[in-house]
C-alpha cells in the first residue's frame, strides 16, 4: 500500500490505514473491527499498530476483536481509557513506525478530555485529528472546554499548509452548510460546497483535507476574522449575549450557534 487509504464504517466514519515499511499498515481509531480485517485480508496486508485519537466508542469499539487476531502494539491518550491499549502517548510523544515514519504527539483536548492527535511531518505531513477538526468545522465539545478546543485548534494551524488532514467523519458538506450560513461572502466556501457536491455525487470520499484549505474555509480555524467576528456578533446580539471580545470568545459562540443550527 503507497497511500493512506480510508476504510468507510458505520454511517459517515472513516477508518484510516496508513502504509508503513513492507506491507505493513497503522490502523487509526477502528471503531468497527470488521471493515478493516475484510481489507487487511483482501489486500494482503499486516497490521503494525492501531493508534487511537480518544474514547469515543466508534473509534475503539474494533480494538480488541484485532487484537484477538493480531498482537500488536496500541497506542491513545494516556488520560483516557482506551480498550486494550498498550502505549499511553501524550503531547511531545513520537511512535516510532518504522525508520521512515515517525508520528508526533500532540494534546488537542476538547472534544474529549485527553484527545490526541498524531503528527507525521513530510511533504506535505500527515495530521490524524480524530474529532477535532473536520472539514470545514470541528468536533463537538463532550467537554465544555471551550478555551482547550479553541487552543487545540490553533495548535493544528500552526503545523504547515499542506498538511493533509484526515479526520474521522465524513461531515463536509453539512458544515460547509454551515460555513456559508456565517459567510455568506466567501467566495472559497462557495466554490468547495460546489467541488463536494459533485464529488458526493460520484460517490467520492472529501478527505484528507489540507490545512491551507481549512484556513479559507473552516470557520473555527477563521475565528479571528472580521467575517465570523461580525457572524458572532449578530448571533450574541440576536440571542441576549455578551458580543464577542477575543478570538476565543467568537468560537464560543460559533460553536454553541452549530450545535443548535
Ligand atoms: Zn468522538
Amino acid at each position: 500500500m503507497k497511500h493512506t487509504v480510508a476504510i468507510p464504517a458505520f454511517a459517515d466514519n472513516y477508518i484510516w490505514l496508513m502504509p508503513a515499511a513492507q506491507s505493513n499498515v497503522v490502523i487509526v481509531d477502528p471503531g468497527d473491527e470488521r471493515p478493516v480485517l475484510s481489507y487487511l485480508n483482501a489486500n494482503h496486508l499486516t497490521p503494525f499498530a492501531i493508534i487511537v485519537t480518544h474514547h469515543c466508542h466508534d473509534h475503539v469499539d474494533g480494538i480488541k476483536p484485532i487484537l484477538a487476531q493480531y498482537d500488536i502494539p496500541v497506542y491513545g491518550p494516556a488520560t483516557e481509557r482506551i480498550p486494550g491499549m498498550t502505549h499511553p502517548v501524550k503531547q511531545g510523544d513520537l511512535v516510532t513506525i518504522d525508520s521512515a515514519t515517525q508520528l508526533q504527539v500532540l494534546d488537542v483536548p476538547g472534544h474529549t478530555a485527553g484527545h490526541v492527535a498524531y503528527y507525521q511531518p513530510g511533504t506535505p505531513g500527515q495530521l490524524f485529528c480524530g474529532d477535532t477538526l473536520f472539514s470545514a468545522g470541528c468536533g463537538r465539545l463532550h467537554t465544555r472546554l471551550y478555551d482547550d478546543m479553541f487552543k487545540s485548534l490553533q495548535k493544528i494551524a500552526a503545523l504547515p499548509d499542506d498538511t493533509l488532514i484526515y479526520c474521522a467523519h465524513e461531515y463536509t458538506l453539512a458544515n460547509l452548510q454551515f460555513a456559508a450560513h456565517l459567510a455568506p461572502d466567501n467566495s472559497d466556501i462557495q466554490a468547495k460546497i460546489a467541488q463536494t457536491r459533485s464529488m458526493r455525487v460520484a460517490g467520492k470520499i472529501t478527505l484528507p483535507s489540507s490545512l491551507g484549505d481549512e484556513k479559507k474555509i473552516n470557520p473555527f480555524l477563521r475565528c479571528h476574522t472580521a467575517e465570523i467576528t461580525a457572524a458572532a456578533t449578530r448571533y450574541a446580539t440576536d440571542n441576549g449575549l455578551q458580543p464577542p471580545s477575543s478570538a476565543a470568545a467568537a468560537f464560543r459562540i460559533i460553536r454553541d450557534w452549530k450545535d443548535r443550527f
